[in-house]
Order: structure tokens, then sequence, then C-alpha cells
């Protein structure tokens, strides 16, 4: 499909690259494809960044169908731009559009959609280490009805913006709270769909934990409330004695794609991966015995975010002294590292703009 091009005559002014923060800034252009059951996707273009004109009659708005992707565009030290497995996103969202009676759209579409995007705006990715282009791909119901059904046309719309250095002060470990009160998900719900309706359900719990000092949840499954699913919007890892250990993907939690190349990287340097069902008291009781070495989550934006501290119906434990651990900070150093150019990619996970 050609993408049609319209290009802003106003460009905005950038940020500098200290001062950015996640999901605020906006690059100037976005790309949108529009579907409809006769003409299937169709009118892709690419457009200054605006408003979209939603009717109040929007379906989304009341029934919450809609799904997203999350990935970043990397500056080389080269000034070249980075994608890493910008496929493996696609392929989720036709995962999440499959679950949420929504259209499919082409995989090599999709990508090329992202990289024309980028491309058009690649003066907007920042070039500091650490700094990159947040890409949000999303798909939205669009028709104006107020009745119950999957919508009959849809928008594909994906925007972008610089965002700053997670870590600036080097990597902290967070504080984390397991929630047993709450649920995020359940086996043959949307956990392993990334639906917007995740995080509608995900934030009483979210806001709860910040009160009580907490950075995020530990989610637990939703039915016995005993093993271990996943952290506010990371997947998670526990190195217990020799073994790395990340919860199975059983239907309600989300197949990350940094926990997937963790997993890849881990195995490939010898480690013992398992993924297998965990119970929270597990985790508690290879901590008292000592074995509980590193904790830790994965996702795009923090890439690696090593666990300090877990709180389980306010009993504390503290892991590897509140510090980084030797297993969180290779992966850490090994992914950005790729996805920065500065180390060979040996995985084929790159794709360059
Ligand atoms: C996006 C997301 C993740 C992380 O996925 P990545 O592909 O690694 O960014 C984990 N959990 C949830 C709930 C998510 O939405």
């Amino acid at each position: 499909m050609k993408i049609l091009v319209e290009k802003t005559k106003e460009p905005k002014k950038k940020p500098s690259s200290e001062g950015l923060s996640f999901g605020t800034v906006f690059s100037d252009h976005m790309f949108l494809c529009d579907y409809s059951p006769e003409k299937g996707w169709h009118n892709a273009r690419i457009t200054p960044y605006r408003a979209l004109p939603i009717p109040p009659s929007n379906m989304t708005i009341h029934y919450g169908q809609s799904i997203f992707e999350g990935l970043k565009a990397y500056k080389t030290e080269d000034k070249k731009v980075n994608l890493f497995r910008p496929a493996e996103n696609i392929k989720r969202l036709n995962a999440s559009c499959r679950r949420m009676c929504i259209p499919e759209i082409d995989e090599k579409f999709g990508v090329e959609a992202i990289k024309a995007l980028v491309d058009i705006d690649r003066d907007w990715i920042p070039e500091e280490y650490g700094t990159s282009l947040y890409i949000r791909p999303f798909i939205f119901a669009a028709d104006p009805y107020i009745g119950v059904r999957p919508s009959e046309t849809y928008l594909f719309v994906i925007i972008t913006g610089p965002v700053g250095a997670y870590y600036k002060e080097g990597i902290n470990p967070v504080k984390i709270f397991v929630e047993t009160k709450y649920v995020r998900a359940v086996v043959g719900g949307l956990g392993e769909s990334k639906a917007s309706a995740n995080y509608a359900a995900s934030l009483k719990a979210q806001v709860e934990a910040k009160e009580k000092g907490y950075t995020q949840v530990l989610w637990l499954d939703g039915i016995e409330k005993k093993y271990v699913e996943e952290v506010g919007t990371m997947n998670v890892f526990f190195v217990i004695g020799d073994e790395v250990v990340t919860p199975a993907l059983t239907g309600s939690i989300l197949p990350g794609i940094t926990r997937k190349s963790s997993i890849e990287l881990l195995k490939s340097w010898g480690y013992k991966v398992s993924e297998r069902r965990i119970t929270i008291d597990e985790v508690f009781e290879a901590h008292d015995k000592g074995m509980l070495k590193e904790v830790f989550g994965t996702g795009t934006a923090a890439v690696i975010s090593p666990v300090g501290e877990l709180n389980l119906d306010g009993k504390v434990i503290t892991i590897n002294n509140g510090e980084i651990g030797p297993v969180s900070k290779r992966l850490y150093d090994t992914i950005t590292g790729i996805q920065y150019g500065r180390i060979p990619d040996k995985f084929g996970w790159i794709e360059q703009i």
C-alpha cells in the first residue's frame, strides 16, 4: 500500500536532550490508516501531528475496543537509526487484533509504516546515549455507534515522541508492592493482549501502591492469587540459586519482547532459564534461604529494572542489598549496547532506517 505524505508547514521546536521526560512531547508527523469492511485497510497517509475528529458516539470511548504497541528508535554514534525487533511488535499487534475482533494488518506493511514515519521525523530522535524516539502504534474502533458489538470501521495510528534516558543517575532498584487485593487479568481474558483495558483495570492498584511509597505492583494470578504474573508494565524474572525463573506465558501475561530477548541472551550465555509457574511463597522462601539473588523487570521503557524491595502483606524483603545484580547489569548493558549499535547484533535484532 502506498503511503501519501503531507509534510508539516510549521515544524515545532524540538526539546533539548536534558529536559526530556516520557510521553509528553510529540514529533511533527503521524501515520494514519483507515479500515472499512468494503475497502479493508486503506488510505495510508502521513500527516502533520494533529487532533483526530472523534464523535461523542465513538465506540472506543464507550467500550474500550482499543489496542496498542510500544517500541523505540535509537540513534547510533554514526547517526544511523536503529529499530529493535519491530516485526515482533507488529506480530503482537496482530495477536491483540485477533483477541479484540479487530482486523489484522499486513506485517510487512506495519513495519514499513513505522519506518516511513520515523524516517520523516528522524531529526526528532535525540542523540544522547540512553535517549530515544518512542513509537506508539495503536488501533481503535471508529464506528459512531453506542450498541455493543465489534466496530466495523477502525483507525490505525502511529505517533512518536522523543523520550529521555530512563536512568539519569544510574540504575536504582525499585520498590514493588505485591498486590493481593486487586487482579489485572485472568486466563481467557485480555491479559496477553496489549489492550488499553488492561491498564484501566490496573490503575486503582497502582494508585494505592504509590500512596504506600511503592513504584509499581507485582500482579499475582487472578484466580488463586498465588502465582506471580508480571509487574505493572514489565515482565518479571527471579534469579534463584543458579536458575533464572520467569513466569510461563499461561494466557494472562503479556508476552514481552524484552522478556523474549532476555531469555534468548541468558540461554546463549549458558544460564539455566526456566519459564514456569512460580508462587510468591516460593520467592519469599528462596529469600529466607538466602537463595534469591536478583529480581528484575523487563520492558521497552526501562529495558531492565532491578527490584530492590518486595512487600507481601507487610512482610518486606530486600533483594541484593537494594543494588543492581550481575545478571540484571549484564542484560541491561547488552540489550542497550545492541540497540545503540555499540555491541555487534549477533541475533539479527536490529533493523536500520
Ligand atoms: C508492553 C508490556 C510489557 C513489556 O513488553 P515489551 O515488549 O518488553 O516492551 C509487559 N507487560 C505489560 C502489561 C505490557 O503492556
